[in-house]
C-alpha cells in the first residue's frame, strides 16, 4: 500500500522493511502504518497459514465496498492458487456474494473477482480506488458490490 508520510508508491518496497525482521522503525513507524491492520490481526478464527509472512498474501476487508481484497506478494503471484488457501477464498467467495460481497485479488497491477462459479480478470487497475470505475467503464456489471451474482 501507499504510505503518504514516507512518499512510498503502493507496489514498491518500504525502504524500513528488513524482509526477515519486518519494519526497522516500528517504534516511530507513521500513521498510516499504526492504523492498519490486516485482517490476520483481527480476525482470531483465520489459521496460522494465513499469517502474512507464511502465505505470502495481507487479507484487507474493504468495509465501503464490502469487498475482501487480497493483496498478492509480487515475489509469489501465483500463492493464492495454491491449497488451502484457494479453498478459503473460494468458501469466503460463496460466503459473502448473496450479501453483495466479492473476493478481490490484487495480483501486482492486475485484480481478479474470484466469482462463485469461476473467476474474471478485470485487467490492470488504474488507481488505489480505481477498480469499481474501471469495471463499471468495462460493462462487467458483475463485478458491482451491489449487484452479486
Ligand atoms: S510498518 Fe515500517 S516497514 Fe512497514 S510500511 Fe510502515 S514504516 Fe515501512
Amino acid at each position: 500500500m501507499a504510505i503518504r508520510e514516507l512518499d512510498k508508491p503502493r507496489l514498491t518496497w518500504c525502504s524500513h522493511c528488513d524482509k526477515k525482521r519486518g519494519c526497522t522503525i516500528y517504534e516511530t513507524r507513521p500513521e498510516t502504518c499504526r492504523e492498519f491492520y490486516c485482517s490476520w490481526m483481527t480476525t482470531p478464527e483465520l489459521g496460522d497459514h494465513w499469517k502474512p509472512l507464511v502465505s505470502r498474501m495481507v487479507l484487507v476487508h474493504d468495509r465501503p465496498r464490502n469487498w475482501l481484497v487480497v493483496h498478492i506478494d509480487s515475489g509469489r503471484t501465483d500463492a493464492w492458487r495454491a491449497e488451502p488457501y484457494l479453498s478459503d477464498l473460494r468458501a469466503w467467495s460463496r460466503y459473502m456474494a448473496p450479501k453483495g460481497g466479492r473476493v478481490m485479488i490484487f495480483q501486482g497491477e492486475r485484480v481478479i473477482a474470484l466469482l462463485t462459479d469461476g473467476e474474471q480478470d478485470l485487467g490492470p487497475r488504474l488507481r488505489e480506488d480505481g477498480v469499481a470505475e474501471m469495471a463499471r467503464r468495462r460493462g462487467d456489471e458483475a463485478v458491482t458490490p451491489s449487484n452479486p451474482s
